[in-house]
């Protein structure tokens, strides 16, 4: 039970792909609480990471990860970059040299990068982030049976990424620029756990 690194490069590529394709909402749910720019960062900032993960895609799973996350973090303004440029540096270190990751491999790249999100951006559960995306579908593949197969797991993290991103709505931000708008920052669904959701959705779509 195991990723390949062609499942990782399809990964990213679909990625690229879903924000592509949502970037007209992701700006429209960044437009209620934000600057109205999420959807052309995610979508600028995965066009990007493909072109250069193009030219490294003969070399090991970390640094394929590693380059996506360095052209996040150079590319893409504002807040989402660093932060997703982290959630990829970090979940590198562990999937250096590797041409394959097993179920476990994979969970640790994410945990490890969810820990750089959070050192980042110092994002507590309930701050209505995409951290209220990522810590309750890390959770829930921390507990899981990680001798089903990937697509299993991951199939259960996409719904839980699902209903996390629903349940950021009643939230009040307390990190980023929504948290300028403080109450009136509730009743909307916050933009980087939507793109967070798309992201597992990727992934999912890289190993089913
Ligand atoms: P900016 O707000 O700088 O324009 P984006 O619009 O691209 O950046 O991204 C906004 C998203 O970033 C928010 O919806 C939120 O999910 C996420 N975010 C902002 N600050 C933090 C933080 N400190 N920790 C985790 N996520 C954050
Ligand atoms: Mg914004
Ligand atoms: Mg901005």
């Amino acid at each position: 039970m195991s990723m390949t690194k062609s499942q990782v490069l399809q990964w990213i590529e679909n990625c690229n792909e879903v924000m592509t394709a949502q970037r007209d909402y992701l700006t429209q749910l960044d437009t209620e609480i934000g600057d109205a720019d999420h959807g052309l960062n995610m979508q600028r900032g995965f066009s990007k990471a493909l072109e250069k993960v193009a030219t490294v895609s003969e070399k090991d799973i970390g640094t394929i990860l590693k380059t996506v996350g360095t052209t996040l973090l150079s590319q893409v303004g504002g807040a989402s970059g660093p932060l997703y440029g982290s959630l990829f540096i970090k979940g590198a270190q562990s999937a250096v040299g590797k041409e394959e990751i097993s179920n476990d491999e994979l969970i640790t790249v994410l945990k490890q990068g969810v820990e750089g999100i959070i050192a980042r951006g110092r994002a507590e559960i309930g701050d209505k982030t995409m951290c209220d995306v990522w810590l309750p579908v890390l959770a829930e593949l921390d507990a899981a049976d990680k001798s089903q197969p990937l697509a299993v797991l991951l199939e259960s993290a996409v719904k839980k990424a699902e209903e996390s991103v629903a349940a950021t709505i009643p939230l009040i931000a307390k990190k980023g620029r929504a948290s300028y708008l403080g109450e009136r920052s509730a009743g909307h669904q916050d933009p980087g756990a939507t793109s967070t959701m798309y992201m597992i959705k990727a992934l999912y779509d890289a190993v089913k």
